[in-house]
């Protein structure tokens, strides 16, 4: 039986935590949990939620902290996630949601293994953003070549592939100042915890995921 596992994993916009959560989640069959993505399914269902976040999150603000400890509360008692583990994108983003998830670990007797920090510059990740594209429905990043049609179709599910409505410039500089201000003391957090790795996340996606799984590997107790 393949081991599950219980990871976070930080880093800034566009540092490839999308694309590397998908591989870790097949490879150590655990549910890929991203808040963005569950925020932007109830944007597109405009659930009370939804329409609460939009907003925010258009401007490149963060969701309260109340409200995303509350979601990922729930998530995390879910049987997939209770069963097997999970990778945790895009959670905790503040000091408040990591001691919040210390103690939902605690409460349920399941802490955390490896708290990733997937580490790549901001000059790098700036790039990146500005040709990123995805899936509306399935959250496929792919990158525009510049000399693509505005939208396409997915690859993988067929839905409509287009540029995030906050990957905008201005929006982007503000989570990337946000992140800075607000993520990094996370790194402390867990570093003091000796649960942090921090893994490079610049070069090829495929030799970056084979770090990630030698960090997990060797860092998990
Ligand atoms: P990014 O990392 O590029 O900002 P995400 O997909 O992780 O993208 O999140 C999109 C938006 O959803 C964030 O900019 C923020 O507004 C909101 N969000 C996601 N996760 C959280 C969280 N843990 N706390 C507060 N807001 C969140």
């Amino acid at each position: 039986m393949i081991p599950g596992a219980r990871l976070i994993i930080l880093g800034r916009q566009g540092a490839g935590k999308g694309t590397q959560c998908v591989r870790l989640s097949r490879h150590f069959v655990v549910p890929h949990i991203s808040t963005g993505d569950m925020l932007r399914a109830a944007v597109r269902e405009a659930t009370p939620l939804g329409l609460e976040a939009k907003k925010v999150m258009d401007a490149g603000g963060l969701v309260s902290d109340d409200i995303m400890i509350g979601i990922v509360r729930d998530r995390l008692q879910a049987p997939d996630a209770d069963t097997r583990g999970y990778i945790l994108d895009g959670f905790p983003r503040t000091i408040e949601q990591a001691e919040a998830l210390d103690e939902i670990a605690h409460s349920l007797r399941k802490p955390v293994d490896v708290v990733l920090d997937l580490n790549v510059p901001r000059e790098i990740v700036l790039e990146r953003i500005s040709s990123r594209r995805v899936c509306r429905d399935c959250g496929t990043n792919y990158t525009s070549t510049g000399n693509d049609p505005q939208t396409w179709i997915c690859d993988v599910c067929g839905g409509d592939v287009l540029q995030r409505d906050d990957d905008t410039p201005e929006s982007v500089n503000r989570r990337l100042d946000l992140y800075e201000e607000q993520t990094f003391p996370l790194i402390k957090h867990y570093g003091d915890q000796n649960r942090l790795a921090v893994v490079n996340g610049v070069g090829h996606p495929d030799a970056v995921f084979e770090r990630l799984v030698k960090a997990v590997d060797n860092n998990r107790r």
